[in-house]
């Protein structure tokens, strides 16, 4: 019975110090999050060890008492949080909840119409690489150069044109709603199925803080990880016609053996995700997604060419538009790594900077948010990346803005009682 520091202290320090940078650093890729103590214990716990191919009451294994009550729980309450007639909460990610709803819908050389990666879509959307983009014929939307929106009338004109057999709604980098009865009208006009991928937004959806895509769409996949704060995994949610082809794509389509550890903290996550502290939570999350907004709207910024795309936010995230700063996206990544704030460089749509360097950041509120930020915190947060990003930053001003990062930490303690 070692336990890890024992049996493996190098893999042991490595998660300690992990531990440490968390709770060090102030954390905003927009995608992650802080899972609970309690969905950390369910994944540690010893459903790793258990076989359960199938599904609840009809599984390939004996022994599976205690996986079905644990699965089951899951689905129920992945099928009342979003108001779906069916859920399967077997997919290992957020990608292989996308592969298997797009086996179930359609058959390699069908046409989908998805959001171009470089405009905010994700690689399972149709990327040339991607299992998407080899399997299917992608054709692609994306936003309007004015506005930065989603240009609504291509998707209709592509639609139109190259009768997709599904249509997809969803973004891994976009600062707005979508507007999912406008994508099912569309859908239908053509006689395409829609699948919406709400991986980024699937937390404020579940607070009633962003329009439920379930009503409208076929099939809605999800990850559970990224605003909704459980644990690394995949969830597809679809209407009843769809139950059987879609767990079929799952297992055996896509998968062996379901990780009842992970959907067991899944259970955990969707349970937390019912309740109103999380409403209040993902309140937080927007109300400070608005205040970055606002701070990097702020004439000090504009003067050195820093923008924010749309103008604003409606979600979790901001997108920096640094095309007309001196500081290309990796530059600004590692500056605010430098004081001690983690976020992502991403591309910006028409970005004349190649992808490995960028000409802009995607900053997210959610993690923060778990860890307590009030929206006083946040406007210091901002203030802080407002003045790290600005021309004038230098050696005085590191200094400052790291120690003002590291009160901030202090101010909020992160998993407290672990040690790893
Ligand atoms: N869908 C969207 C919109 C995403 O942003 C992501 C992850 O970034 C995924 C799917 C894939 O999730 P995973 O990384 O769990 O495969």
């Amino acid at each position: 019975d070692a336990d890890l520091s024992t049996v493996d202290p190098e893999v042991a320090e490595a998660v300690s110090a992990e531990l440490h940078r968390q709770q060090a650093t102030l954390e905003m890729i927009a995608s992650e999050n802080f899972a609970p103590v309690g969905v950390l214990e369910a994944q540690g716990s010893v459903l790793t060890n258990k076989y359960a191919e199938g599904y609840p009451g009809k599984r390939y294994y004996g022994g599976c008492e205690h996986v079905d009550v644990v699965e089951n729980l899951a689905i129920e309450r992945a099928k009342q949080l979003f108001g779906a007639e069916h859920a399967n909460v077997q997919p290992h990610s957020g990608a292989q909840a996308n592969a298997a709803a797009m086996v179930a819908l359609l058959e390699p050389g069908d046409t989908i119409l998805g959001l171009d990666l470089a405009h905010g879509g994700h690689l399972t959307h149709g990327m040339r690489l991607n299992f998407s983009g080899k399997l299917y014929n992608v054709v692609a939307y994306h936003v309007d150069g004015a506005t930065g929106r989603i240009d609504m009338a291509e998707v209709e004109r592509l639609a139109a044109e190259h009768k997709p057999k599904l249509i997809i709604a969803g973004w891994s980098a976009y600062p707005r709603q979508l507007d999912f009865a406008e994508f099912r009208r569309i859908a239908d006009s053509v006689g395409a199925k829609l699948m919406v991928d709400m991986a980024h937004f699937a937390g404020l959806v579940a607070a009633g803080l962003h329009p439920n895509p379930v009503p409208h769409a076929d099939v809605v996949t999800t990850t559970t990880h990224k605003t909704l704060g459980g644990p690394r995994g995949g969830i597809v949610l679809s209407r009843a016609e769809y139950a059987k082809k879609i767990n079929s794509a799952v297992f055996p389509g896509q998968q062996g053996g379901p990780l009842e550890h992970v959907i067991a903290g899944k259970a955990v996550a969707l349970r937390i995700a019912a309740g109103e502290e999380f409403r209040e939570r993902q309140q937080r999350v927007l109300d400070g997604a608005k205040t970055l907004a606002a701070r990097l709207s702020h004439p000090d910024c504009a003067s050195a060419g820093i923008r924010v795309l749309t103008g604003g936010t409606d979600v979790h995230l901001v997108l920096v538009d640094l095309v007309e700063s001196s500081l290309d996206g990796r530059q600004a990544e590692d500056r605010l790594h430098s004081i001690g704030i983690t976020v992502n460089r991403n591309a910006v749509p028409f970005d004349p900077r190649p992808p490995m360097v960028t000409s802009g950041l995607r900053i997210g509120t959610p993690a923060l948010a778990t860890r307590g930020f009030t929206a006083d915190d946040f406007a210091e947060v901002a203030d802080i990346i407002a003045l790290a990003l600005r021309s004038d930053f230098d050696d005085a001003t590191k200094r400052d803005l790291a120690s003002r990062v590291e009160l901030l930490a202090k101010k909020h303690p992160l998993y407290a009682s672990r040690t790893r």
